[in-house]
């Protein structure tokens, strides 16, 4: 699904020189390299504050404790995600209310949105999946008719672009009051080991979230309120930044890979290839098909012949045992539980050749084409 050696190959000289230096220092947490990274990432982002910490289910949890929500209160979510950005609202004691998705973009369905609002809505969990940007200028419009906070989980949308109808364009992530990202090592931006990081341009947020990633401490052993420990290393921070470099030629490689596939399924009767949103670009982190078919016995299929593929994801949160409880049942979100079953996702990554790229769509119109009796 990834090759991260073929990418680390190009890169090792540039690492393994920032390693040396952070060994040397011994500044291994919140070292020098930990500020020029997240000061990086501000520039190319174009936002005022970046606050590094551990991994990107820590980033959505101390977003939304920087919020001051309380118990009961209700976020509203999708339930086609990965679990993170659920289970933080739930850890926190408030309501996940989870929406269901646009057939097209995979993101939040906006009408769904407004219709889930109610007196005790408190904030908007908008996930950017597969790279391809929810339609944040819609929801901002709702968020504010109704004053509701909106944290955008952007750890599959990192660089991808938003254009608003005034012509201006955003970063993804940098739109809502808070941005959350992952770097998780398969990530478009990927640390070699667990990191994360959260953006806002709200200055007063940017010192509660500051605080809630510190324990909470203002001053040393003076606690202002009840935080966590959630922090960067030094050497995920000289990798990052390293990578942050080639992110945007990164974008380029998938995009490009992807457009190999789009030419490849576009007319097949049985495939529907991923919707480009007029509104943002998209920065694949999966290339996902829909398949009218027998999407597992394809997969399985792909694999015999040495082609590794994903369900990206299987199973619709509200309807898992540790979700099912805030009130849900089979039928509630149609198109989110429908995706589940149609979803794919194809090898994509940053060092994709031509050659692979053929393989792969050969063996998937070939094997999608044949008779259920060779898929079996
Ligand atoms: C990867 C991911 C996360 C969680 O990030 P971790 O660094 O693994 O904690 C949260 N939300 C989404 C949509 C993700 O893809």
């Amino acid at each position: 699904m990834v090759d991260l050696k073929g990418q680390y190959a190009k890169i090792q000289d540039e690492i393994q020189a920032g390693w040396q230096e952070v060994l040397q220092s011994c500044a291994f947490i919140n070292g020098p390299a930990v500020k020029k990274f997240t000061q990086s990432l501000a520039d190319y982002l174009n936002v005022a504050h970046v606050t590094a910490c551990g991994n990107g289910t820590d980033a959505l949890q101390i977003a939304l404790m920087a919020l001051d929500l309380q118990p009961g209160d209700e976020v509203i979510t999708v339930s086609h995600t990965f679990v993170s950005t659920a289970e933080v609202i739930a850890l926190l004691g408030l309501k996940p209310v989870f929406v269901d998705i646009d057939p097209q973009t995979f993101n939040m369905d906006v009408n769904a949105l407004q219709q889930a609002i109610t007196p005790k809505t408190k904030c908007i969990v908008p996930v950017h999946l597969y790279g391809q940007c929810a339609d944040m200028e819609q929801i901002m419009n709702i968020a504010n008719q109704h004053d509701l906070y909106v944290v955008e989980d952007n750890a599959q949308a990192i660089g991808a672009d938003i254009r608003f109808s005034d012509g201006s364009i955003k970063k993804a992530g940098t739109i809502g009051h808070i941005g959350c990202t992952s770097f998780y090592p398969s990530k478009n931006l990927g640390a070699y080991g667990d990191a994360g990081a959260i953006f806002t341009n709200d200055d007063e947020l940017a010192r509660k979230i500051y605080l809630v990633a510190n324990h909470g401490q203002a001053k040393r052993y003076h606690y202002d309120l009840v935080g966590i420990n959630s922090r960067l290393d030094s050497l995920q921070a000289v990798v990052l930044d390293t990578k942050l470099k080639y992110l945007d030629q990164y974008i380029e490689n998938r995009q490009k890979a992807a457009a190999y596939y789009d030419v490849a399924f576009e007319n097949h009767p049985k495939l529907t290839i991923p919707y480009r949103a007029p509104y943002s670009s998209h920065v694949f982190h999966q290339y996902t098909l829909l398949v009218d078919g027998d999407r597992d016995a394809l997969k399985k299929a792909l694999l015999d012949k040495g082609i590794p593929s994903m369900i990206y994801y299987p199973y619709p949160l509200h309807l898992e045992k540790a979700y099912i409880h805030y009130g849900y049942q089979k039928g509630d979100l149609p198109i989110t539980e429908r995706v589940c079953q149609q979803v794919i996702s194809l090898p994509m990554h940053t060092e994709l050749s031509t050659k692979q790229l053929a393989y792969i769509s050969e063996s998937v119109k070939q094997l999608i084409g044949a008779p259920k009796t060779v898929l079996q």
